[in-house]
């Protein structure tokens, strides 16, 4: 993704709506990224757009998604077509005195590009590792015949921008906060939670190191 980057926003990415909230810096947007496990991608097909959700990962200055070559999409976008690619972390609800200033904290983040077909070992292993660090050394890797039914696209994006809300509701100090009316954040967390076994896994297997580094401890680990 080369557009990660520091320099001035382009005409295409420059926020508009309430321009503070934009954010070109690197850090920023990779810090979002990297939070996220589900983007949006977006394209034309046949003339018409479409907005497809996919795991991703970042791994470097690229976005990438996996999925089987048979899929519409991935065969479309291995094509070359333009993208456009989303994330969003949802942070609460900002609950104002009036419906009109209510609100949501977040943090997003929309770029253009391309995909391209990138070499798919090498990527899903370290795509794997970045859903869930570790994993890939505890899993049996993929067959030839697997690797070849699986496309691994890379997302080259040229202009990346990030839109960031955060705080208390607006009509703090305006006429309306002499109100009754309770005003705030409402607080939003997305975490994992303790991992459910496969109805058909063999007994007696342990947590392996990558879940228990993402998930809460057990009653009895505490
Ligand atoms: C959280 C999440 C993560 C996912 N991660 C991956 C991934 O890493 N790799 C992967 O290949 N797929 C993933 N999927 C499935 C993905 O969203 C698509 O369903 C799949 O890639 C096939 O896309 P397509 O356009 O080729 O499907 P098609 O079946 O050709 O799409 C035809 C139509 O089906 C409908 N449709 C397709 N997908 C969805 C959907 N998800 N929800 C509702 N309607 C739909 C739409 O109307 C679409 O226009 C994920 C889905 C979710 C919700």
């Amino acid at each position: 993704m080369s557009g990660v980057r520091t320099t001035r926003p382009s005409d295409r990415i420059r926020v508009r709506r309430n321009p503070k909230k934009g954010r070109y810096e690197r850090e920023r947007i990779v810090s979002i990224l990297d939070r996220g496990l589900v983007g949006h991608v977006a394209f034309i097909d046949g003339g018409e757009p479409v907005c497809i959700p996919f795991l991703y990962a970042r791994l470097e200055s690229d976005i990438y998604i996996h999925g089987s070559r048979a899929s519409r999409a991935m065969r479309l976008l291995a094509s070359g077509v333009p993208v456009c690619f989303t994330v969003t972390l949802l942070d609460g609800l900002v609950l104002a005195r009036s419906a009109f200033e209510h609100s949501a904290n977040y943090e997003s983040v929309v770029a253009f590009g391309r995909a391209g077909d990138d070499e798919r070992l090498r990527t899903l292993a370290a795509f794997t590792d970045k859903l869930l660090p570790g994993r890939w050394a505890e899993i049996r890797h993929p067959s030839a015949k697997e690797l070849k039914a699986v496309a691994v696209l890379a997302m080259t994006i040229a202009d990346v921008s990030a839109k960031v809300r955060t705080g208390p509701p607006d009509d703090d100090g305006t006429e309306d906060s002499t109100l009754d009316v309770w005003a705030g954040e409402l607080p939003l967390s997305n975490e994992f939670l303790e991992p459910l076994p496969s109805p058909g896994l063999r007994p007696g297997l342990q947590l392996r190191i990558s879940l228990r580094r993402r998930t809460p401890p057990a009653d009895d680990d505490a």
